[in-house]
């Protein structure tokens, strides 16, 4: 079922065997019917995730690039919405000479074709398939039957089949295995035996447990893998090494180790010490979705990643952007952090909330970073408090006779809602000396993108004066992408979403610069 860690799970895999020097692939199917993430609310599923092309997709992709710190697009995402309407089309273009289409095997050959496509094109060794859902729903029927069907085509020591279950404890702490057990029956009824279980639970299983699992599903003990909570997801490939997993994995495909990657070990050697030498810095994310922390995902993972390189840690206090529109003392609930975040965003609610939390990191000297709608909402907080039009806004948010933010011409008119955002990897060019230099150390970047309004090219040349700097552009010059506050120790928003391009071991640079301003300004409290 979801929510398990399968994402994870898979992401791990592929890190352990990029450290032994394969490369590796990855692909997400999500059995849903929406063709992408895009239009689904981070509420239910967590955060869109944005690839380097545009594509919006399930957050598992970012941990698939987060670990195996490979850049994926389109075709690394299949969903059923994307093989049926593949599929129709081809029908209709009478592609089919007049046979009568249906799931097997029209439909299995398209899962079959798009999985072996990206494994063709890429230079991978090994490619990773995740499919969601649960086993025994009907969305994700055509999908396990596409891999039976592989299993069958290609030689047994090219495919490896791996099931992620749930060990759930009785109140009194026992471990149960009957859902792992009726899993397993409800795969082989379909044709598929798994090679490796590996069970989701909250403490390490005992032997006897791995024993039984192993008994009733048919696999080997040393195939049950137990796959405990950790505090840490980066410490998850560790786990499951310690857990011999690799050796399965290594055995049935009849591979050898190739190199012997430390750097992730050393990463998280890093990060333990970083949480051990007692530097924690607090940071308050002035957000909407609060309530699911899987919204913000990526802007945890990047401020995990720039504190470990940093040599602290980043404790988040998730603060619910409209709770701040009454009256309540800032003071108070800004005492205790050393930082402030404003992520994106869509729609009305809230906005005026992260626009005092905005206005309150800026005039207190409290370092702040704003991401795209925390872009916009700065630049607008400027606009009525540095520029004096006092009824400036965006013309997402409300009517107003200043809309600094306003709908970029093409998006005009647009009526879909799906992939018609500004998405993706665009080029930004900085302005010499400017903190956006000294953040990135080059004139020009190239970061993803996801939204539709924009800095008004009219109203550009009254904000931009005393302290407000636009320091990044597109090559136009007419399209703002950074903007910064000069007289303060640190004050910088992007129009774009560095989060996503935020490795392990290689922090994105505004994160950095982020929280090494955080950490300035604890130390300076002091
Ligand atoms: N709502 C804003 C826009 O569409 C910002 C989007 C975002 O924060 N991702 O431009």
């Amino acid at each position: 079922m979801s929510g398990l860690g399968k994402g994870i799970t898979m992401a791990s895999i592929g890190r352990i065997l990029k450290n032994r020097g394969y490369e590796v692939v990855p692909i997400k199917i999500d059995p849903y019917i929406n063709i992408d993430a895009g239009t689904m609310n981070p509420y239910q599923h967590g955060e869109v995730y944005v690839l380097g092309d545009g594509t919006e997709v399930d957050l598992d992709l970012g941990h698939y690039e987060r670990f195996m710190d490979v850049e994926l697009s389109r075709e690394h995402n299949i969903t059923t919405g994307v093989v049926y309407s593949s599929v129709i089309e081809r029908e209709r273009r009478g592609e089919y000479l007049g046979q009568t289409v249906q799931i097997i095997p029209h439909v299995t050959d398209e899962i079959k074709a798009r999985i072996r496509r990206v494994a063709d094109k890429s230079d991978a060794d090994i490619c990773l398939v995740e499919i969601g859902g649960t086993v025994g729903d009907i969305e994700s029927m055509p999908f396990l039957e596409a891999v039976r069907q592989m299993h069958c085509e290609e030689h047994e020591n090219d495919f490896i089949l791996v099931h992620l279950t749930l060990v759930p404890l009785t109140t009194l702490g026992e471990p149960k295995t009957k859902p792992t057990q009726h899993s397993v029956k409800a795969l082989r009824e379909l044709g598929l035996q798994p090679d490796i279980i590996v069970c989701r639970c909250r403490e390490a299983l005992g032997e006897a447990v791995k024993r039984k699992i192993a008994m009733f599903c048919n696999v080997k003990p040393e195939a049950v893998i137990s796959a405990p909570d950790t505090d840490d997801i980066y410490e998850v490939p560790l786990l499951l090494e310690r857990e011999g997993i690799a050796t399965h994995i290594m055995d049935k495909l009849q591979l050898e180790s190739l190199r012997d990657d430390r750097h992730w070990m050393e990463m998280i050697e890093r990060s333990r010490a970083a949480g051990n030498n007692g530097k924690r810095i607090r940071v308050a994310i002035v957000g909407k979705y609060t309530g699911l922390e899987d919204s913000y995902l990526s802007i945890k993972e990047a401020m995990k990643h720039a504190a470990t390189e940093t040599g602290c840690k980043v404790e988040p206090k998730w603060i619910e952007a409209e709770d701040l529109e009454a009256n309540v003392n800032l003071e108070e609930i800004f005492a205790d952090v050393h930082g402030i975040l404003v992520p994106g965003g869509f729609g009305t609610r809230g906005a005026e909330g992260k626009m005092k939390a905005i206005e309150y990191a800026r005039v207190n000297k409290i370092p702040f970073l704003g991401l795209c709608f925390g872009f916009q909402l700065a630049v607008i907080e400027a606009a009525r408090h540095i520029a004096g039009l006092v009824d400036a806004n965006s013309s997402e948010v409300a009517e107003t006779p200043h809309p600094v933010i306003a709908l970029q011409e093409e998006q005009i008119g647009v009526r879909d809602k799906g992939a018609t955002m500004r998405l993706g990897d665009y080029e930004v060019f900085i302005r010499g000396g400017t903190l956006a230099e000294r953040v990135y150390g080059k004139k020009k970047i190239v970061e993803r993108h996801r939204h539709r309004y924009e800095v008004n090219p009219e109203y550009i040349d009254i904000i931009e004066r005393d302290e407000v700097v636009f320091s990044g552009t597109d090559r136009s010059g007419l399209r703002m992408e950074i903007m910064e506050i000069e007289e303060h120790p640190f004050f910088f928003a992007t129009q774009f979403h560095p989060e996503f391009k935020s490795r392990p071991g290689k922090p994105s640079p505004p994160f950095k610069a982020f929280v090494e301003a955080c950490m300035r300004n604890k130390n300076d409290r002091i």
